[in-house]
C-alpha cells in the first residue's frame, strides 16, 4: 500500500515536472536583428531562450528583411559595409553560441493560458511560456493595380536583390516604384543588371535619404519618372509593359520592382496587444506592450526609423527587460 503511494507520489512530481520543464521561459518570435540581439542577452543571462525563426513563404523569410538587403553601409563597425545576409549569419551564430535554440517554426497566433502562461499557437501544436518578445518585423506592401497579382513572380517582385539577378530581367528595361530608401536601393541595385531603369515616383521629391538620391539621380541609366502612379501591369506570360497615370501610351519594361514601405507583422498578437490604427504595436521606453511579460523590439513597433541599428537597439532593450520581468516571478 505504502509503495503504491509512494509510486503515485513519484508519478505525480515526474508529471509536474515535466509539465513545468515543457514550458519556456522566453520566446522570441522572428530572426532579424532586433530577435537576435534580444537572444544574445537572454542567452548571456543564462536564460537559453528559444527563438520561432519563422519559415520561408511568399514575401518573409527567416532573417527577415536583411535578408534582401545587399549591402548595408550603415551598420557599425563594418567600415566597407557588409552584405544583409552575411551580417544576419554573424548575429545567428552569436546568439546560438550564447545558448540559443533555434527553431524553424510560424506562430500564427499568441493567446494567454487561464494561468497567465502565453500559448504560442504553430498550426496544431503550442508552446507555452512565460514571456514572449514578439521581433516579427514587417512585411512588404502590394501595389493595389490590375496586373499586380496576375504577373507576381512572372515579372512582379518586391526584392531586387532576390529576383534581379534572373535572366529574364538582364539587360531588359525595368520599372522600380517608390520613392523611398528601399526603391532608390532597388534601382541602384538593378542598373547594374538592367538596360535601364525607370524609377517610377507619384511624387515631384524623393523620400529618400540624400546620399541615395544623388546617386540615383547622378546614375546614367536611371531615369526617374516625376508624378505617376502605376495604373497596370500588361503582358501575355510575363509583363511587357506598364500603363501610368501621366504618361501617352505604355512604357515597354520586362520587370516592374515595387518598393512602396511595408506592413508591421503583428498579425500573431492583434487581439492580444494594443496596436496602432496601421497595426503597429505600442510599446514604452522598456519595450513594454500593453499585456506584462510580453515584449516587442525591430520594426514590428517602429513606425518612424526601421533600420537594422535601431532593430538590434530595442531588441537589447527588450532582452534586458525581460530578463528583469522574468526575476519578478
Ligand atoms: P518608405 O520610406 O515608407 O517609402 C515608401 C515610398 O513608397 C514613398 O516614397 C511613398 O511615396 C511610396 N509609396 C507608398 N505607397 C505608394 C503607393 N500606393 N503607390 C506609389 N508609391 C507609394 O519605405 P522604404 O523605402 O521601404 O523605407 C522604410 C524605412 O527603411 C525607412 O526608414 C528607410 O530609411 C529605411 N531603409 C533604409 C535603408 C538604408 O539606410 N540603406 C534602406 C532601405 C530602407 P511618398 O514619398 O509620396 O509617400
Amino acid at each position: 500500500m505504502k509503495s503504491r503511494r509512494k509510486s503515485k507520489k513519484r508519478s505525480r512530481s515526474k508529471r509536474s515536472q515535466s509539465n513545468t520543464k515543457s514550458i519556456e521561459s522566453v520566446v522570441v518570435v522572428g530572426s532579424g536583428p532586433a530577435a537576435y540581439t534580444a537572444c544574445i542577452y537572454l542567452g548571456r543571462a543564462n536564460l537559453k531562450p528559444l527563438m520561432l525563426e519563422g519559415i520561408p513563404m511568399n514575401s518573409t523569410s527567416p532573417g527577415g528583411l536583411l535578408m534582401t538587403t545587399h549591402v548595408v553601409e550603415n551598420f557599425p563597425g563594418f567600415s566597407k559595409g557588409v552584405e544583409g545576409k552575411d551580417l544576419i549569419s554573424e548575429m545567428k551564430e552569436q546568439a546560438s553560441r550564447a545558448g540559443t535554440r533555434i527553431r524553424s517554426e510560424w506562430v500564427d497566433k499568441i493567446t494567454r493560458s487561464t494561468s497567465g502562461l502565453f500559448v504560442l499557437h504553430i498550426g496544431k501544436k503550442t508552446i507555452k511560456a512565460k514571456s514572449v518578445i514578439v521581433a516579427t518585423g514587417s512585411v512588404p506592401n502590394k501595389l493595389d493595380v490590375p496586373g499586380f497579382d496576375e504577373f507576381w513572380y512572372k515579372g512582379v517582385s518586391t526584392c531586387a536583390v532576390c529576383d534581379g539577378s534572373l535572366p529574364m530581367f538582364r539587360n531588359q528595361p525595368l520599372a522600380v516604384v517608390g520613392g523611398g530608401d528601399s526603391a532608390c536601393e532597388e534601382a541602384l541595385y538593378l542598373a547594374n543588371l538592367a538596360s535601364k531603369v525607370y524609377l517610377i515616383h507619384r511624387r515631384d521629391v524623393l523620400r529618400a535619404s540624400k546620399v541615395l538620391q544623388d546617386r540615383v539621380l547622378s546614375h546614367p541609366k536611371i531615369t526617374v519618372l516625376w508624378n505617376q502612379e502605376v495604373e497596370e501591369i500588361k503582358g501575355t506570360k510575363t509583363v511587357e509593359s506598364i500603363r501610368l497615370s501621366n504618361r501617352k501610351g505604355e512604357l515597354a519594361v520586362k520587370g516592374v520592382f515595387v518598393a512602396i514601405g511595408h506592413k508591421p507583422g503583428s498579425q500573431l498578437v492583434k487581439d492580444l496587444v494594443k496596436c496602432d490604427s496601421e497595426g503597429y504595436i505600442e510599446v514604452n521606453d522598456r519595450q513594454e506592450t500593453s499585456v506584462s511579460g510580453l515584449f516587442a523590439a525591430g520594426d514590428v513597433h517602429d513606425r518612424e526609423f526601421r533600420q537594422a541599428i535601431t532593430a538590434a537597439g530595442s531588441g537589447e532593450k527588450a532582452g534586458i527587460s525581460c530578463e528583469r520581468w522574468l526575476a519578478t516571478l
